[in-house]
């Protein structure tokens, strides 16, 4: 694959491209029980792109019913981790024989650049889902230190039926965060997909299934939220939950788990980052082009996105003006031309729910320093400009809600426990950043943020290593890294009597 491809080669491309549109379960495809579909739109043109079926209670239950057979015969959970990894390893495999496609399906999906979807999201993808098979059998478990009369063995065991629900910003790669660490623990999945973005793991699925993931093991039911979603958050034998999407369906999980069986729920909610550039920053400009980067990067819909531009009042000025010089260089373009770095938002819901955030700061006051317009309306698409708030209140609503769009907000302090507790004013906790030299600052000021992820003079930086998740109400439970297996697995003790 090559994000070296010329536009009109890409657009050739996807004009052959063939969508898989229905329900995946027990390696097959199969249409929604009900026959009902929905409309899976282009963000870019506003054109359908291709019908879905319409996954509900009775298709979740379809696929919960083959992830039990599949999980209860053992034909996953059962076998040598050695074998797992052979499997996920061709799996990987084969999503890098068909990136290009890949990448397609989730840039005309979601409206992504697609020199993104193909350098970055899908790359990613296969590097998480490599690195999973590859950690198989090379964790150990554990032996208490009983007394002389026992031993106790402490084990990892798969949970069993594991439900992924999956948001629309990042498909392919928030799904590789949970597919990965949750197959290669040995569980069998349901995987419920944005109603906006269900076409890269409907094709992923297939992959898996021709890389030898045996019937049952790794099913998807797409389908909105209200339905699809809630009845796999509220069927009685899945035994957990994996969620990234909005706080406030988050705790939607929450409820699910407590008026049903307690199903296990790990949570990647929202975001409201803090990006703090204080005076000291050892290069302003490059904190000023990271801080461009960090929210118009993906559209600005990134849920660690640097939404708050926390600057030392000193350096306001210069850093805002090199952000706007970055700016002119993100204005969006049709994502599959190569040379777009913005895209098109992901419908037209999410666009009018920007602007309408964009409406509310020039309301409570907030001074548009650039941006703030719909753009490329002809082309039947939902394209917003990069956009800058100066003069930003903590305690205004573009400040405190999740905008998830290309719209920064920029509040001024003087002092660094000013910074931080500017920082800390929010009910997120997922990521946040500071920019200084001094030592003692970067490292104390990364101690008083509460959230999930600190960048030192850096921002957005990871590696599948590492792990990702949020403090406070961004949720709890770690994506990525070893750390991420704890949540697919649980802990048995076996005490076995040696007196
Ligand atoms: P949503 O919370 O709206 O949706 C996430 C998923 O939940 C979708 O599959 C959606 O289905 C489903 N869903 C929606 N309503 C319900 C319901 N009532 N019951 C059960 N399931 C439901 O988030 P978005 O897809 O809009 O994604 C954006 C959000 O995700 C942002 O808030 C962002 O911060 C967060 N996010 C967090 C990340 C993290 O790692 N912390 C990473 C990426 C995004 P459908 O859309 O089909 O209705």
């Amino acid at each position: 694959m090559s994000a070296a491809l010329s536009v009109d080669s890409w657009k050739d491309q996807a004009r052959s491209l063939s969508y898989r549109n229905q329900c995946f379960v027990g390696n097959r495809f199969v249409s929604a029980a009900s026959g009902k579909t929905f409309t899976c739109v282009n963000p870019a043109t506003g054109a359908p792109l291709t019908q879905v079926s319409a996954g509900d209670k009775e298709d979740v239950d379809r696929a919960v019913k083959a992830a039990r057979a599949a999980f209860e015969k053992g034909v996953w959970s059962r076998i040598a981790g050695s074998e797992r990894k052979k499997v996920l390893l061709r799996f990987a495999d084969l999503m890098e024989k068909h990136a290009t496609e890949l990448a397609l399906l989730e840039t005309l999906d979601m409206g992504k650049p697609i020199g993104d979807s193909s350098t970055i999201d899908v790359p990613l993808s296969i590097q998480c889902i490599r690195w999973y098979a590859e950690a198989i059998d090379k964790i150990y478990d554990e032996i208490a230190p009983t007394p002389p009369n026992a031993i106790s063995l402490i084990r990892r065991e798969p949970l069993g039926v594991v439900g992924a629900v999956i948001p629309w910003n990042f498909p392919l790669l928030m799904g590789s965060w949970k597919i990965g660490p949750a197959l290669a623990t040995g569980n069998c999945m349901v995987v419920k997909p944005a109603e906006q973005s269900p076409l890269s793991m409907l094709r992923l699925a297939e992959l898996a299934a021709e890389a030898g993931v045996p019937e049952g093991v790794f099913n998807v039911i797409p389908g909105y939220g209200e339905t699809a979603g809630q009845a796999l958050g509220r069927h009685m034998d899945v035994d957990a939950i994996t969620f990234t999407g909005s706080t406030e369906v988050g705790k939607y999980f929450l409820k699910y788990a407590g008026e049903s069986n307690m199903k296990q729920v790990s949570l990647e909610c929202g975001g409201k980052t803090p990006n703090i550039i204080m005076a000291d920053a050892p290069d302003l400009d490059a904190a000023a082009e990271a801080a461009a980067w960090g929210i118009f990067f993906n559209q600005g819909e990134v849920c660690n996105a640097g939404s708050r531009l926390i600057v030392e009042e000193s350096v306001k000025d210069a850093v805002l003006e090199k952000i706007q010089k970055v700016a002119q260089i993100l204005q969006p373009g049709d994502p599959l031309d190569p040379k777009t770095k913005m895209g098109a938002m992901v419908d037209e819901t999410q666009m009018n729910r920007v602007l309408g955030y964009i409406e509310a700061g020039a309301k409570e006051g907030a001074k548009l320093a650039f941006g703030g317009k719909r753009v490329r309306a002809e082309s039947g698409g939902y394209y917003i400009e990069p956009t800058l708030f100066d003069g930003v209140k903590n305690s205004m609503k573009i400040a405190q809600e999740e905008i998830f769009g290309p719209v920064l907000s920029t509040i001024t302090f003087k002092d660094q426990d000013e910074a931080v507790k500017i920082g800390n004013d929010t009910i997120y906790g997922l990521a946040a950043a500071v920019w200084t030299k001094d030592i003692n600052k970067a490292f104390k000021t990364s101690q008083a943020l509460r959230a999930g992820v600190v960048w030192v003079n850096c921002f957005d930086n990871g590696h599948i290593s590492s792990p990702f998740g949020g403090f406070k109400q961004s949720g709890f439970g770690r994506d990525k890294s070893l750390h991420a297996m704890e949540k697919y697995t649980q802990l048995k003790a076996t005490w076995i009597n040696i007196s």
